[in-house]
């Protein structure tokens, strides 16, 4: 982990949030690299769950809503997690999480029981027992907004504009049972602890679907499908699927209104953590909606008017930072390179690295990495090559993410752009300009270097990118 960390800071992946005042307690920024990695698997899922799909249409909904949708869906008295403080030292902690790991028991829920199991267990930060009872914290950030009385909530989760916005959607876009709404955006909890890098932060954001079905259907198959998408969907951005394990709550375990709910499960460096869920919530969302507006957001089937129902919801949730680290960690390799007297795949004449040199490399499935193409001039100080590679660099741009560099001996070029997971670079030399018009492109993943005619490298990117 802490070499992800660190490969992300020095390479413009993610940085503690605001360090030029000491930071913010576990938030963090998204650096150029970062934003666009984020942006790739944003718009993966988009494309996978929206647009190649009949049945799921799109939503952007506000960051704040009417007080009352949280009222209505519970988030305002129920959405809690327990949390105990050592008296010795301060250090706060979630209650549930510390009782499991210091006694093996699983006490969620039941405060009495936790503050009961902590007497005479030792903090481990400080050493000492001398605990808080256990109590409860709501988790919902709140705020003010001029023009409405008492508190706003930054949103706990995208799903509630979802609910609210049923009945629109409906009425405006022609849609059919069974059919779904996706939106993607940040969502807000005060988290006691928040830790393991972007694994868990107070602001972050998810992808959700909500998918509306008849309450006669027959919805275990549908589940299954979404489990299914969810894997596929995972895979598709590079996540070892390997990895990945279904996680079924148990029958106590589930929520009141959930006939059924699975986690995926990632194997982070740090263990075994949820990574998306998938949950069949009945029709508790639109109820509760309905009951507190007063709106009717029945559906009418359309081929029997007399056939008027409240939907079941099927709603599979991910987490967009927990599923970009995922894919770092996926993607991330270490390779002992053999000599250069070997061989070996590197080859050629610019990809030299001594004998002990070990290679660090992002193998992110191209469509997910931040830069496609790295166009580079052999050397910075000789102005044809520059600007031969300027021209290339222009020309692909256009249709490919890519990069400029000049810094550096090539060498040191390449292990840059394998640390940012860059499947290809292009490099200009003396025979491209003074005899054939073709430049070496080198393949991140066996480091193969090829010559390819400059007219060609847009149809060849074309092929190997698509
Ligand atoms: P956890 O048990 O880890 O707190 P949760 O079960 O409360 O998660 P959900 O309410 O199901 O999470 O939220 C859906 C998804 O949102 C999660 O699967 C996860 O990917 C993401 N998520 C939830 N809380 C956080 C957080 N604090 N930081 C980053 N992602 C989060």
């Amino acid at each position: 982990m802490e070499k992800i960390v660190s490969l992300c800071k020095r390479r413009g992946f993610i940085f503690p949030a605001c360090e030029i005042y000491g930071g913010l307690a576990n938030a963090y920024s998204y650096g150029p690299y970062g934003a666009q990695l984020k942006k790739n698997i944003k718009d993966a899922w988009w494309k996978k769950f929206v647009e190649e799909r009949a049945d799921i249409v799109g939503l952007d909904g506000p960051i704040i809503l009417h007080p009352k949708v949280w009222e209505a869906s519970g988030h305002t008295s129920g959405f809690n997690d327990a949390m105990v403080d050592c008296k010795a030292c301060k250090k706060r902690f979630r209650a549930d999480h510390l009782v499991e790991e210091l006694t093996g028991q699983d006490l969620e829920g039941n405060l009495s029981a936790m503050s009961e199991a902590l007497q005479g267990k030792k903090c481990p930060a400080c050493g000492k027992s001398d605990w808080t009872e256990v109590r409860t914290l709501n988790m919902m950030f709140k705020t003010e907004m001029n023009g409405i009385e008492g508190p706003v909530y930054l949103r706990p989760e995208t799903a509630g504009a979802i609910f609210v916005d049923f009945k629109n959607v409906i009425d405006s876009c022609r849609v059919k049972i069974p059919f779904g709404i996706a939106q993607i955006g940040k969502a807000f909890r005060n988290e006691i602890v928040a830790r393991n890098f972007i694994f868990r932060t107070r602001e972050f954001e998810q992808m959700e679907i909500e998918y509306f079905i008849d309450p006669s259907a027959d919805w275990e198959p549908l589940f299954e499908k979404w489990l299914s998408s969810q894997e596929e969907f995972f895979t598709e951005i590079g996540v070892n699927i390997n990895n990945i394990a279904r996680f079924e709550h148990s029958k106590e375990k589930l929520s009141h209104y959930s006939r059924k709910t699975v986690d995926l499960e990632f194997e982070y460096p740090f263990g075994k953590s949820e990574l998306c869920g998938l949950a069949h919530r009945g029709d508790f969302d639109l109820s509760a909606q309905a009951k507190f507006s007063g709106a009717d957001l029945q559906y009418t089937d359309p081929n029997d008017n007399a056939k008027r129902y409240i939907p079941h919801v099927l709603e599979p949730s991910f987490g967009l930072d927990r599923a970009l680290l995922a894919v770092l960690c996926s993607a991330y390799t270490e390779e002992k390179l053999p000599p250069p007297s070997e061989g070996g795949a590197r080859g050629g004449s610019v990809d030299k690295i001594t004998a002990e040199d070990v290679r660090i490399v992002l193998k992110f499935p191209p469509k997910i990495a931040p830069i496609k193409i790295a166009v580079f001039p052999l050397l910075k100080n000789k102005p044809a090559l520059v600007d031969k590679a300027k021209g290339i660099f222009e020309i692909l741009k256009k249709n490919f993410t890519c990069e400029f560099d000049d810094n550096g001996n090539v060498g040191k070029r390449y292990r840059r752009q394998d640390e940012i997971g860059t499947p290809y670079c292009v490099t200009v030399d003396f025979d491209t300009i003074e005899k054939d018009d073709s430049a070496t492109v080198r393949d991140r993943d066996t480091m193969q270097q090829e010559r390819v005619k400059v007219a060609d490298l847009p149809k060849y990117f074309e092929e190997k990118l698509k």
